[in-house]
């Protein structure tokens, strides 16, 4: 099968010839129809610090997809052959003491496919059945292949917030941002501010029903306006820039929460005493999805048809054009960036 493998421990990806995977006995085998691309395979891509420490080529790339399951293993009792689904990523022990009070998004011995093993930017996969998450009907491989960050951006918005009526700020509008401001409109927020550089970006946060889109500059007085001067009750951070992160901090009212999604790149300075406790804010660090809650929310607002992800795709790719592919997202021009794969 077509595969696009980190072959070796430097910059590239290569589309090469691969065996099928073989199965074992609880899991499934599926056909990737559709895979987002995300700024992870952007670090493993160009080989970054991250990567390095981290991931052990050779493997296949890709942690968002959807397709068919085309064969099950032995132990497999509700996964059938011809359903269509996806997949949480994040594999989990199911045995820890996380995995075992409800906190499985935090366990440690959590393998990610396309980071830790084989992943999604190849004609099949094997996923444990645990894992796979059924699609409905009128949900399309496109939308099930990028359920991972549209969970991401779920659990950042929902988790502990008091959405509906809430004014929200979400800082940072890439895909996950974007994402986030249809999921806060659908959730009933009352004001959403989305901030970001690119203008481009900004256009798509409005596209989704932001309020005010403005440049990072600009939010102090979009949040002054929409609050009385008090602060945003709910602040997403979603870009891992310090500058937003102090921004959050500035622009959360006393006793607000703020949601931190963005990974900062390197490790910053907060000033704890009041830019947190004089405040009295809750801080929530979000790692990827809850399960299977986040999941559940997801398939429960698709149904609702008051949430569509679907302005947020922009560009899509054979797994021939994966160069194309993170040449866009560098770019900043795009939205979500997606494999056509079969
Ligand atoms: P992204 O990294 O492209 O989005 C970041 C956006 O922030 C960009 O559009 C950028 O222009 C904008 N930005 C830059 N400076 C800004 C500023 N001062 N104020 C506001 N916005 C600014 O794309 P993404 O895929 O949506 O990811 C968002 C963040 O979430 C990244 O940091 C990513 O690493 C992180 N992430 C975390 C998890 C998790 O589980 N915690 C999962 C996925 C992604
Ligand atoms: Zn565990």
């Amino acid at each position: 099968m077509k595969a696009l493998v980190k072959t070796a421990a430097a910059a590239g990806f290569t589309l090469q010839d691969v065996p099928v995977p073989t199965i074992r006995d609880n899991e499934v085998l599926i056909k990737v129809r559709n895979a987002g691309v995300c700024g992870t395979d952007v670090h493993i891509h160009d080989w970054d610090a991250w990567a390095s420490g981290r991931c052990r080529p050779p493997f296949t790339v890709g942690h968002e997809f959807a397709g068919e399951v085309t064969q099950v293993g032995s132990l497999v009792a509700d996964v059938k052959i011809g359903d269509r689904v996806t997949a949480e990523g994040h594999i989990v022990c199911g045995r820890c003491h996380l995995c075992r009070t409800g906190n499985s998004h935090v366990c440690p011995n959590t393998q990610i496919i396309g980071v830790d093993r084989d992943g999604g930017f190849a004609e099949f996969i094997a996923m444990p059945a645990t894992n796979v998450w059924h699609l409905d009907d009128d949900v399309s491989f496109e939308v099930g292949g990028i359920h991972d960050p549209m969970g991401n951006a779920f659990h950042t918005a929902l988790e502990g917030t008091q959405m509906p009526g809430a004014t929200v700020l979400i800082t940072g509008c890439g895909p996950i941002g974007i994402f986030a401001v249809g999921i806060c409109k659908a959730a009933g927020a009352s004001r959403i501010i989305a901030s970001d550089v690119n203008p481009k970006r900004l256009e798509l946060a409005r596209l989704m029903g932001a309020h005010d889109a403005v440049q990072p500059a600009d939010a102090v007085a979009a949040v002054k306006k929409a609050t009385d001067g008090l602060g945003v009750d709910i602040v997403l951070e979603m870009s891992g820039v310090p500058a937003a992160v102090h921004q959050a901090f500035d622009l959360v009212r006393a006793g607000g929460r703020v949601q931190m999604l963005g990974i900062p790149a390197k490790p910053m300075e907060i000033n704890l005493a009041t830019e947190i406790i004089f405040k009295g804010v809750t801080v929530y660090g979000v790692v990827g999805r809850r399960m299977y809650d986040t999941w559940i929310q997801i398939t429960q607002f698709l149904r609702s048809g008051q949430f569509d992800p679907r302005p947020v795709i922009t560009h899509r790719f054979p797994l021939e054009g994966h160069a194309e592919a993170i040449a866009a997202i560098k770019s900043g021009e795009a939205g979500k960036v997606v494999f056509e794969i079969g």
